[in-house]
């Protein structure tokens, strides 16, 4: 078999692999499988750069959008959709439609959920051989002009890159067309970004919407990449006209094109079925896994909705029904104060209690200081309070009448937990206990440390990581961002960093309550394994504002060519800004705040001890190809960030050739902004024509 049948039978089981984990959540083999697969194309794509395809399965994460998003028109509005809330503006929106339509006409309706996301519209062109690919992906913007965010929408994995021809000419579909959907933010995930922010030090988003808006125009793919989107599919569009004959159908195409599409739609006949289905669709709410806040009842003839056309903002031919707000009214009786790991402090309100959407809620966030004076709230307030899926309870409004002897929230000036006084530094939200041997801190400093994903020591739960500080535990609170210690009983704490983990004995251990010789052995036995962890769970668990996983293990393998082990991790600790934003998918925040953390004696210090405590550092060397041997390229126009000087050293020290001319010979053209002639030779003689970032994603 040639390299290049090979890598694209992989690209085609990949695909295939993708589609049955992320469209029809039905996997067919184990996750360490598909990344087995994974990473062999990964690697024939090193050692044969000339055969990377813009829609492999490998190049979901690409270069960042240096300068924000570009502005794109919309090839039709995208417009919003006029609410009912209840059946008889349902029916009344029924009756409008029949009436514009011919006395006794049949009106066919096709109810989807109403996603809660936000929407995106989605261009796919031709590619070789009758395919399509994906060209452009575009939020909805202000409806007529939307933000190109492709280097994003590509990380979304049911976003099929490219589509066969076999898979088009099955579904009906050209090559060159537009698909509407939203894009949503599974609760899963969703409560694992706020937890990851929470470890990170972080603001945690307030509702999964949030979170998917913020996370589609985020500067940096590889973030997005981390974040699991989904993406539905409902419109299929050529030039701002709908390609089929209706609904049903349309949603039944992208389907047979493996876009996916929300399976709980359902195509009725009259109002009263339309009723059924949002009863239906109220009572699975919560089992979805993904947030809804209504349903969608859509005209389904498309030349029915033409004749419907268009009021000023919305279509005449579909109506959101929207659920009812999942709120409730109580007072607010007191509120709390909770110190994380980062020292931040939250306000929690202490509420009456309250029947909300199938629980009673009794505590909600009230995030930070600037939130309380946003909403004007005071102690003894009637507050309106919401709640969504698996979200933590909001207070979203004031009642304006306030009743008499209401009292001012009062933020402490010392930390519930230690004492000590707090700060709010100049620019920030939160006031923070700036304690480093805060109780409250360092509980939540051990615990992110210990946890599996990160050094994975096992047995050293939150039980005893609260006895090894000399505090009693508690549970954490229903309604809080982040979990609370409460004040330390008077016992000597036996550990005082993460460091000290590693000097405990078996008789330190056996003056604690409920453990055993047993498990203390056995603990010992798991701290000690966990010293030989490699760099990247180190770095994970050191707690740097964003670094996660994957920036970690980024970070771990890119400095392994740097030197040895610990070699490595001092070199890391060295690093500029500049060497660490030169490391492929950092960007500037993120190499801010590396910078920023090992400036901090304190944490430099931890490492070295780390180091002396025989931890390894093990870090696997990224193999060091020369990845563009027996190429030429030629560089024309100006490049958006890097001198073409610059570019000319790069490519030659991948073992590159770069030439002046164009010619058949070349197997590049780098174009920039106002690329001339150069360029005009190159289309002419068929030769390749990437931009810099198609050149820095061949240069890894
Ligand atoms: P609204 O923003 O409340 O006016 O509602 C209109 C929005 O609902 C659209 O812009 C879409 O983003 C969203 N939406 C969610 N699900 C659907 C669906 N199945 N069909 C059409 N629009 C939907
Ligand atoms: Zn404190």
């Amino acid at each position: 078999m040639s390299v290049e049948t090979k890598i694209e039978a992989l690209r085609e089981t990949l695909r295939h692999h993708e589609y049955l984990y992320y469209v029809e959540d039905a996997p067919e083999v184990e996750d360490a499988d598909y990344d087995a697969l994974m990473n062999e194309l990964k690697a024939l794509e090193a050692a044969h750069p000339e055969l990377v395809t813009t829609d492999s399965p490998t190049q979901r994460v690409g270069g960042r959008p240096k300068e924000g998003f570009a502005k794109v028109a919309h090839s039709r509005p995208m417009l919003s959709l006029d609410n009912a809330y209840n059946e008889t503006e349902l029916r009344a929106w029924s009756d409008r439609v029949h009436a514009a339509l011919r006395e006794g006409e049949t009106v066919e309706f096709v109810c989807e959920l109403k996603l809660d996301g936000l929407s995106l519209a989605l261009h796919y062109g031709p590619g070789t051989d009758g395919s399509s690919l994906l060209q452009r992906g575009l939020t909805r913007g202000d409806g007529t002009t939307g933000e190109d965010v492709t280097t994003n929408v590509r990380t979304i994995r049911s976003v099929p890159l490219s589509i066969s021809a076999a898979k088009l000419k099955k579904a009906g579909i050209p090559q060159a067309f537009e698909v509407r959907g939203e894009v949503v933010m599974p609760q899963k995930a969703f409560q694992k970004m706020n937890e990851e922010a929470l470890a990170a030090g972080l603001p945690v988003k307030a509702n999964p919407r949030n979170a998917a808006a913020g996370t589609i125009r985020t500067l940096e793919p590889n973030i997005v990449a981390q974040r699991r989107l989904d993406f539905y599919a409902y419109f299929l569009l050529q030039n701002g006209e709908m390609l089929l004959t209706g609904q049903q159908e349309t949603l039944d195409a992208l389907k047979a094109a493996g876009f996916r599409v929300n399976l709980h739609g359902a195509s009725v006949k009259s109002i009263e079925e339309v009723l059924a289905f949002i009863a239906g669709a109220e009572t699975q709410r919560d089992t979805l896994g993904y947030e809804i806040d209504g349903v969608v009842i859509k005209v389904n003839s498309t030349a029915q909705q033409a004749r419907l056309g268009f009021t000023g903002k919305a279509p005449r031919w579909a109506i959101a029904y929207k659920f009812p707000a999942r709120a409730g009214l109580t007072q607010l009786k007191d509120v709390g104060f909770q110190v994380g790991r980062t020292g931040k402090l939250t306000p929690v309100a202490r509420l009456a209690p309250v029947f909300i959407g199938g629980t009673t809620v009794s505590n909600a966030t009230l995030h930070n200081a600037d939130e309380i004076l946003r909403l004007g709230v005071k102690i003894g307030d009637w507050v309106q309070v919401e709640r969504g899926g698996d979200v933590i309870p909001k207070i979203v409004k004031v009642d304006e009448n306030h009743p008499r002897g209401t009292q001012e929230i009062v933020f402490p000036t010392h930390c519930p937990v230690c004492g000590e006084p707090v700060v709010r530094e100049e620019g920030e939200v939160d006031w923070r206990c700036v304690n480093a041997s805060c109780p409250a801190r360092l509980r939540e400093e051990l615990r992110h440390f210990a946890s599996r994903g990160v050094m994975n020591i096992e047995g050293l739960g939150d039980a005893l990581v609260a006895q090894l500080l000399g505090q009693a535990e508690i549970e954490p609170e229903e309604g809080a961002e982040e979990e609370t210690v409460a004040a330390p009983v008077k016992r000597e704490a036996l550990v005082h960093s993460v460091a000290d983990l590693y000097t405990l004995t078996m008789d330190q251990l056996l003056t604690l309550e409920r453990i055993g010789q047993k498990s203390a052995q056995t603990l010992l036995e798991e701290i000690e394994k966990s010293r030989r962890n490699p760099l990247w769970r180190v770095l994970l668990g050191l707690g740097i504002r964003h670094v996660g996983e994957r920036t970690a293990q980024l970070l771990a393998e890119e400095f392994a060519s740097r030197g040895q082990d610990y070699e490595a991790m001092q070199a890391l600790m060295d690093a500029s800004e500049e060497e660490l934003q030169r490391v492929n998918e950092i960007g500037p925040i993120v190499a801010a705040a590396i910078h920023e953390f090992f400036r901090g004696e304190k944490n430099r210090q931890l490492v070295e001890r780390l180091h002396e405590l025989g931890f390894s550092f093990t870090a696997e060397k990224r193999q060091k190809t020369s990845q563009l041997e027996g190429m030429t390229f030629v560089l024309t126009g100006t490049l958006p960030t890097l001198k073409r000087e610059d570019a000319k050293t790069m490519i030659e020290s991948a073992g590159g050739k770069v030439s002046g001319s164009v010619s058949k010979k070349t197997t590049y053209v780098v174009a920039g902004e106002e690329a001339g002639s150069k360029l005009d030779k190159a289309n002419e003689l068929g030769v390749k024509v990437i931009d810099e970032a198609g050149l820095l994603q061949m240069l890894g």
